[in-house]
């Protein structure tokens, strides 16, 4: 089915709907890939990149929709998923139990969801919130696909010596990663065509 995609598929996604609670997610019977990582890694531009739209993921950015699921659709049985990021300091305790709650719930039942793409900044992988989402993952049988981002920020040399230290951390798990920037728009090929294997396929 990848192979009959339209040229621009991946320049098709509109902003369905945002999820603060359970009971307002699309029906679980479809296909998804979800984008997670910490506030500031980056994780806006890297889906704006992707999907070749400068503004889509600011959706997710506006008053209120910081702390939903924001669901972004190819063709209402397709969608990516854009999961609040973590590390913003005004969220009071209630609201960010709810929030984890949420994350937990989608994470752990979902069926559509066909793997997770992990952004992380390469100069400072792997934090405490990445080390969770890799034992999710492992623990739900998920499929992670991890995105170094910001490698525009390292030399050629530390960006690969980075990678390779990244890969030996994470070497027991079942994981693919790749290097990007989303300034210099490095590794957006190989993003696309993970996220068309996962969706598509
Ligand atoms: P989010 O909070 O994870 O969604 O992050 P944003 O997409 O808002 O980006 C946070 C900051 O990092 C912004 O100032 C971006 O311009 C910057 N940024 C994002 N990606 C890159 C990148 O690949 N390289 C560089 N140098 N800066 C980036």
């Amino acid at each position: 089915m990848i192979d009959e995609l339209p040229e621009d598929w991946y320049r098709r996604f509109e902003f369905k709907i945002g999820v603060a609670s359970k009971e307002q997610l699309p029906v679980d019977a479809y296909r998804e890939v979800a984008f997670a990582g910490r506030s500031n890694v980056g994780k806006s531009s890297v889906i704006n990149k992707i999907v070749s739209r400068r503004n889509l993921a600011r959706t997710s950015k506006s008053p209120g929709r910081t702390r939903e699921l924001n669901y972004f659709s190819y063709d209402e049985k397709t969608f990516i998923v854009d999961l609040p990021g973590y590390g913003y300091a005004k969220v009071d305790n209630p609201t960010k139990h709810a929030w984890t709650k949420l994350l937990n719930h989608y994470l752990e039942e979902r069926s559509s969801l066909r793997g997770i793409f992990l952004i992380v900044d390469i100069r400072h992988p792997l934090k405490n919130f990445d080390q969770a989402m890799l034992e999710y993952c492992g623990a739900n049988n998920l499929a992670l696909h991890i995105i170094l981002n910001k490698s525009d920020k390292l030399s050629i040399n530390n960006a690969n010596k980075a990678m390779t230290d990244i890969k030996e951390e994470i070497r027991e798990i079942d994981a693919s990663i790749q290097m990007f920037s989303a300034l210099k728009g490095i590794g957006v090929e190989i993003a696309r065509h993970k996220l068309a294997e996962w969706l598509f396929d």
